[in-house]
This record gives structure tokens, sequence and C-alpha cells, in this order.
């Protein structure tokens, strides 16, 4: 017998007809000898729905409320897959995040889950119930209810997986697996067999938003068996995200192609040289809770150097204010912002063994005219910023440049 965690995304539950899709799916895999505990989000639309409600009422809603506002979407759909399967003659139990017990911080909005009791969820198993599960949901250590930030249901998924020791965590979406990059994006993408968890992390953090990045995280650390398919095709395999046992040789030099349009980028200009800017530039920043991501200082001229960096999108107006306030007190002359702009990354393990690969990126960018304003690298990964109206087209022919496009 084994024991097989499925989790389904809003599209995947965004009608009746889609959720009675999901109860045969469920039905079939039980009727093979399996366990399933199923993990669903909200219907499609439904937590943006929720969100711009509060939003009506409140520029800054009180997070704690926003929580247990929007954690309802989910209950919806548990209870509604429960009425599903008990209508094609599945015993099944439906529970939210704090009736299973998904314990996590109390960061509400993103917070993070530190224990999950698989006692009640075990009992239903032998019980020869499916047991199904509220995504994106759990409750703190006081009793309220948290929710894990947007797309959570796949940490949810995979959180279960690791605890319950599951054989195999099923993530079912609108595409059969994890392609080269967004297939909404560039068609010619192809779909990956397997993927490391190394590289799925980099694609989900650069922007890959198949997955959540926590979701990712735990799967490599708990070393849980995940896969991605499509919950609209019979019989595919997906994409398998594994620990790599092959050479890294033999992988291709690019897995994958991630993009990200959720950047600002702010420049303070003519800052003095000296032992501490960063700090004194940067701390204030994170003191308003605004996160960094890229950052380029300039090699310095005349005793001044330039200091250019990422946030979100969203904080753009909040770190420009920041910055306007302490330009004079750190001697800056100017203090400037972009928020048109878009980060593109090439992901692959290969990397670490070939050289070039940022020449051949750079030179690709060149000979489509896109100019490149920032670059950042790692060991498995290069990105660029580059401004939001190039992005698409950087994509393909980066796509293309480097061997991705599927076969015609
Ligand atoms: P769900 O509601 O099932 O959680 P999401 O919208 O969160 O689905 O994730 C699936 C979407 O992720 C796809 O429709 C696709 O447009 C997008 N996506 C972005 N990058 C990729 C990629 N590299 N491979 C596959 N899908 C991707
Ligand atoms: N419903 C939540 C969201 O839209 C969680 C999820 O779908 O994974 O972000
Ligand atoms: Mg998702």
């Amino acid at each position: 017998m084994t024991l097989i965690v499925q989790k389904y995304g809003g599209t995947s539950v965004g009608s009746p007809e889609r959720i009675r899709a999901v109860a045969e799916r469920v039905k079939a895999w039980r009727a093979q000898g399996h366990d399933l505990v199923v993990v669903v989000s909200a219907m499609s639309g439904e937590t943006n729905r929720l969100l711009a409600l509060a939003k009506e009422l409140a520029a800054e809603p009180d997070p704690r409320e926003l929580d247990q506002m929007v954690s309802t979407g989910e209950q919806v759909t548990i209870a509604l897959l429960a009425i599903a399967l008990h209508e094609i003659g599945v015993p099944a139990r439906s529970y939210t995040g704090a009736q299973v017990a998904v314990k996590t911080d109390a960061a509400y909005g993103k917070a993070r889950i530190e224990a999950i009791d698989d006692a009640r969820m075990r009992a239903d198993l032998a019980a020869g119930r499916v047991v199904i599960v509220a995504g994106f949901q759990g409750i703190d250590g006081e009793g309220n209810i948290t929710t894990l930030g947007r797309g959570g249901s796949d940490t949810t998924g995979v959180a279960l997986a690791a605890a319950l020791k599951a054989d195999e965590c099923q993530i079912y979406t609108d595409v059969d697996g994890v392609y080269t990059t967004d297939p909404r994006v560039v068609p010619q993408a192809r779909r990956l067999h397997k993927i490391t968890f190394e590289e799925m992390l980099e694609m989900a953090s650069l922007g890959s938003k198949v997955l959540q990045i926590r979701s990712v995280e735990f799967a490599g650390k708990y070393n849980v068996p995940l896969r991605v398919l499509s919950s609209f095709s019979e019989g595919g395999a997906g994409t398998l995200i594994t620990l790599e046992t092959e050479d890294d040789m033999e992988k291709p030099v690019i897995s994958g192609i991630a993009f990200n349009r959720d950047e600002a980028k702010v420049t303070v200009r003519g800052v003095p040289d000296t032992p501490g800017i960063a700090y004194r530039i940067l701390g204030p920043v994170g003191e308003a809770n605004i996160e960094i991501d890229m950052i380029v200082q300039n090699v310095g001229a005349d005793g001044l150097t330039d200091f250019t960096f990422t946030v979100n999108r969203p904080d753009y107006r909040k770190v420009m204010s920041v910055l306007e306030r302490i330009a004079h007190d750190i001697g800056a002359r100017e203090v400037s912002g972009d928020d048109k702009i878009a980060k593109v990354s090439l992901v692959g393990v290969g990397m670490r063994s070939h050289a070039g690969v940022a020449a051949k990126m750079f030179e690709t960018l060149a000979r489509e005219s896109i100019n490149i304003q920032m670059i950042s690298t790692s060991e498995i990964k290069i990105s660029v910023v580059v401004q939001e109206k190039y992005m698409e087209l950087a994509v393909r022919a980066l796509h293309t440049a480097f061997d991705l496009d599927a076969a015609v």
C-alpha cells in the first residue's frame, strides 16, 4: 500500500465540474490501492476576490483578520470535494488546517509550518477514508488562523507528504509539468522530465510561480519525491523533482529560464565611498521591512560612488520614501528609481562545468539590442535586469540561443 499526497490548484478546482473531475481522479487512484491525502486550493480567482474585498475597507487591513478571512476560500473547496467524493461512493472527510493541526509560527500572511500532527489523518486513512485538507492555512500557538503566502497550498501538500512520509507528492495544476520556461510566454517551451531540487528552487525563487518556493525547500530538505502533473489530461508522467544522480556533465548547460516583472530598481548616486556606506543605506531599508534582491555598487571615482539595488515592485514607493528621507544624512547627490524593469535568469547545474554561458547570454541580448542594467550570478544561475518591455523578447531569444525550443 502506498500513500500519495495530491494537491490540486485553483484552476483544477475552479468549478463544480472541475471538482467532479478531481473526485473521479481521486477515486481512480484509490481503486488502484493507494491511500490518499488530498490538498486543495481555493477556487481560481477566489483568493484575489477576498483580498480585494478587504482592500475596499482598509488600505492596510489587519494581518490577523486578513488571514482569518482569506483562509475561507480553501474551506469551501475541501467540503465541496468531500461532497463530490461521497456522491461517487468514496468515503472522505475534509479538514481545515487547524483541524489537522498544521502548526505554524505567527507571521500572518507568510507563516511557516513548524509541525503537523498526523494522528487524525492516520486514523481516517486506516478507516478507509480519503483525507482532504485545506491548503495555504495553519494555526499558530495561540490558536489564530494563519496563511502561508500566495501559492502556499503547494507547501501544505509537500509538508503533509513529509509528515506522513508519503511515497509521492503530486502537484496537479493547469500545465502538465515544469517547462523550460513559462509556456504561456514561450509556446515553444519544452516539458522537463526531471529537474533537481536545487534548480527548481532557483527557478521558483527567480519568478517561476509553478511551485511556491517554500514547497521546494521543504521537498529538498525532507527528500519528498515531488511531481508536477496536469489535472486536465490523463496519464502523463509530468515532471519529477529529484536529487540529482546523473553526472552534471551529462546535463544540458541550461535547464530553464525564469523571469520576474515583480521588481523595481533604485539608485543612490554620489554617496561618499567610505566604509559603512552600504550599511547606512540598506540598514534603514531593512528596518522598514523591505526585502532587497540584487545589489550593485559601482567602483568609486573622486571619492564618490553609486549604489543600485532592486526590491519587490509593491515596495517601490516605500523604498523611495525611505531613501529620500536619508539622502541628506548620507550625503547622496541624487536618488532615482525605475519600476518598469524585469529580471531574466538562466538556471542550470550544467553551468558549473561549462564556461562561456554569461558571454553567450550577453551576446544574445546584444544582438536583440537589449540593454543590460544589472547582472548577478551564482554557481547555477545568471540573472540580468532589463527594461520590462524587452522581457519577453529576451526570454524568447535566450530560449532559442540555448537550444531549449521544442522540436517541431
Ligand atoms: P495552481 O493554481 O495550480 O497552483 P499556478 O498558476 O500557481 O497553478 O501555477 C501554474 C502556472 O505556472 C502555469 O499555468 C504556468 O503559466 C506558470 N509557470 C511559470 N513558469 C512555469 C514553468 N517553468 N513551467 C510550467 N509552468 C510555469
Ligand atoms: N489560494 C491561495 C492563493 O491563491 C493558495 C494557493 O492557491 O496555493 O495564493
Ligand atoms: Mg500555485
